[in-house]
């Protein structure tokens, strides 16, 4: 049966999912939600004797229903491949009680990876359904990590020309160098002298620049955009949920049909929403567990019902959890109001007129899978050099804020049911605060030294994505101002 998708914000027509992922953002400015959430077909014991790339066939193909098999299973084959550093692309690793699901395996070591490996692939596939004969240029304003994860899955994938503009002084000296070394003809990626505001409003401007549209199409273009409130983002994220519970199965740590609880560390929402999905597909899960770090808007959401983003903006150690609108929330808000459109619009309406909204008694009462909590910085240093310290693993600043309230949990709660914590960033990518966490003498090391002192410590190698840019040289040295954005995309297309 055809599964077909609505905007968050209107009744209007309902699209296939190729047209969702070929257009991002409905046109009304809500977000593409699939009309129900399909049930899984095959059962758990049939799951856990399947690959990664099989499970992503059989949760994919029930939410990207205008796909045909084959092409389906071309895009998962050439998403997950040896761009991971794992075979089985996300495993599973226990440490002191806990199954921390390991999403770090892909070319720049975050989770991001996980969606944007596969994403051009749905994106040119869908292209080519809806008979679009231009190429696809993804446009991306970055204030680090997104941008290199985009241009690691749209590097050589034909069809495609990804640019990418970043604060020239806004971003760490590793992450500027992630993205100054991308190989690949169809890449780009420009610094701009301002901040990532002003990239961001540079790239929306360019977005909505009619002209320029009409002279791209003219040529051959059109633009598309990768950020993650595309469903071609969320549905790949299912995946690694029915895939470590049926690890879990299979390995025999959970008996059949017992129930887990999962925890997310969490920005946008995308990564606990798709959790959410894995469980109304049919997965055992008790309680989603949200956790921020300091800028805790989702966690006074959970307890009080009002989102309210007036507040200070708090710069953590693990910045890529620094939000305080979480787009991907609209979902869950029209999802439990029943998906009833007029009532979130007037939310999001609320949201963008006064910063904040607040749901109503029914709405709060279909949340209850969900539990909030957060851990401030002290917490989650004192989480990362504890954990070292009881069994050797090293994890990542927004893992540790996930471990960190989990504990909270557990011990608010007594809930004893086994846990998989979403781990979402290589310690290696965040050296400095992971090491200045088990011991500030490291503070005094160089980074490439940290890493090299982290790999031993951990019993570790260093990850490919880290050794690769010790010596790669730079490829990207186009500086601009943000008035010049259009010129210098327009130079980049030859046109
Ligand atoms: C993006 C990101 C998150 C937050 O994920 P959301 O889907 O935005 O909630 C957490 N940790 C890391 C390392 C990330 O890159």
């Amino acid at each position: 049966m055809d599964l077909f998708y609505r905007s968050t914000r209107s009744k209007g027509e309902a699209v296939s999912a190729s047209q969702a992922i070929l257009k991002g953002l409905a046109d009304d400015g809500g977000l593409f939600v699939p009309e129900t959430v399909p049930r899984l077909d095959k059962s758990l014991e049939e799951l856990s004797q399947m690959t990664y790339q099989e499970t992503a066939y059989e949760v994919m193909k029930l939410f990207l229903t205008d796909f045909t098999e084959t092409e389906l299973k071309d895009c998962i084959n050439k998403a997950y491949d040896s761009k991971f550093d794992s075979e089985v692309i996300a495993p599973l690793v226990e440490a002191d009680g806990a199954y921390y699901l390991e999403l770090f395996h892909g070319a720049t070591i975050a989770f991001k990876d996980m969606a944007l490996s596969i994403l051009p692939h749905l994106l040119i596939t869908s292209a080519k359904k809806n008979q679009v004969k231009n190429d696809i240029v993804i446009l991306t304003a970055t204030s680090g990590d997104t941008g290199k994860a985009a241009l690691a899955g749209f590097a050589g994938v034909a069809g495609t020309k990804i640019i990418v503009f970043y604060p020239k002084n806004g971003v760490s000296p590793i992450q500027e160098k992630q993205m100054v070394t991308q190989k690949g003809d169809n890449t780009f990626v420009v610094g701009i002298t301002g901040n990532f505001d002003d990239a961001q409003t540079g790239v929306k401007q360019l977005f909505g620049d009619k002209e320029l549209a009409g002279v791209m199409d003219k040529a051959g273009f059109q633009f598309s955009s990768a950020n993650s409130i595309n469903i071609g983002r969320l549905v790949p994220q299912v995946v690694y949920y029915v895939y470590s519970y049926a690890q879990l199965l299979k390995e025999g740590k959970v008996e059949k049909d017992e129930q887990i609880n999962v925890v997310v560390p969490t920005g946008n929402f995308g990564n606990i929403l798709a959790a959410y999905f894995a469980k109304n597909m049919g997965i055992p899960i008790a309680k989603l567990i949200c956790a921020s770090n300091e800028n805790k808007v989702l966690y006074d959401f959970f307890e009080t019902g009002v989102y309210d983003r007036n507040r200070e903006f708090v710069l953590t150690s693990s910045p890529s959890m620094d939000i305080l609108i979480s787009s991907n929330l609209e979902r869950l808000i029209y999802l439990t109001a029943g998906a009833d459109a007029d009532k979130n619009a007037a939310f999001m309406k609320s949201l963008s007129e006064t910063g904040k909204y607040e749901i109503t008694e029914d709405m709060k009462a279909n949340m209850k899978d969900f539990y909030g909590n957060y851990a401030s910085e002290q917490e989650t240093a004192a989480t990362i050099k504890s954990l070292y310290e009881q069994t050797g693993y090293v994890l990542d600043t927004h893992t540790a804020v996930a471990a960190a309230v989990c504990k909270k949990y557990v011990k608010e709660t007594g809930d004893n049911h086994k846990t998989v914590i979403a781990s979402t960033a290589s310690p290696f990518k965040f050296t400095r605060s992971v090491m200045n966490a088990i011991d500030p003498k490291y503070d005094a090391m160089g980074d490439f030294a940290l890493v090299d002192e982290l790999s031993k410590i951990a019993n570790v190698k260093v990850p490919r994505a880290i050794e690769e840019i010790r010596t790669a040289p730079v490829i990207h040295d186009t500086i601009c101002d943000k008035e010049d954005m259009k010129s210098v995309v327009m130079k980049f297309l030859r046109i």
